[in-house]
């Protein structure tokens, strides 16, 4: 009860904090392998004035990973070079890489009316509710941890090392769940995309 009412005075304050012609900034998070990919994919194919925010980062990138498509991978001197420029709205250090949206790519679109989607971690998506108390944060949580470890395991994407590490992160990420706006259990891909389909056509 508490809880909802908290909720609401929240989204008031939201609501009058939103500028006029200002685009909306939604925040998706979740361990790997909860589906946040494909639920994003989905969402950008779903709203046409919906843009993704390109995050830069400091890990190699995968077979089939392009610079500037999916990420701006960057040296370690890059990231901090632009860390103390203060270049980021926020930034993070995910399982032994750091990762960060730039402050002005979020800024532009919203500025131009365009509503913005990041697909971060929960330490970038604290820090993004601190810098916009007005961003809308959603966290993708797996059915189970043996569902989420099965996933990791059948992308043969990780060593068993980064996967252990991956494992760990994500039963940390799950504890801070409630932090967020709402929650959308993956359980069945269908149902999980339109509820987020349904949040963001409700918030835009
Ligand atoms: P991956 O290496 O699998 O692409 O991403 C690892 C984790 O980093 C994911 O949880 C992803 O959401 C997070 N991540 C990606 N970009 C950013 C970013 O710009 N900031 C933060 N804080 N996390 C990010």
């Amino acid at each position: 009860m508490l809880k909802l009412a908290l909720k609401k005075c929240a989204n008031k304050f939201k609501m009058s904090n939103k500028k006029l012609n200002h685009g909306k900034l939604f925040v998706i998070s979740g361990p790997s392998g909860a589906g946040k990919g494909t639920l994003r994919e989905r969402a950008l194919s779903d709203f046409q004035n919906l843009v993704y925010s390109i995050s830069c980062t400091t890990r190699q990138p995968r077979e089939g990973e392009v610079d500037g498509v999916q990420y701006r991978f960057i040296t370690h001197e890059k990231f901090k070079e632009d860390i103390e420029k203060n270049l980021f709205l926020e930034y993070a250090h995910v399982h032994a890489d750091y990762y960060g949206t730039l402050k002005a790519d979020v800024l532009k679109e919203l500025e131009a009316g365009r509503d913005v989607l990041l697909e971060i971690d929960v330490q970038g998506a604290l820090q993004v509710r601190e810098k916009m108390p007005e961003a809308i944060l959603i966290f993708i949580a797996p059915p189970s941890i043996e569902e989420l470890e099965k996933r990791l395991r059948d992308r043969h994407t990780e060593t068993e090392e980064h996967l252990k590490l991956r494992l760990s992160n994500a039963i940390k990420e799950l504890e801070l769940k409630d932090e967020y706006d709402f929650v959308i259990i993956n359980d069945d891909l269908e149902t999980a995309s339109r509820e987020l389909r349904n949040l963001i056509k409700n918030d835009s």
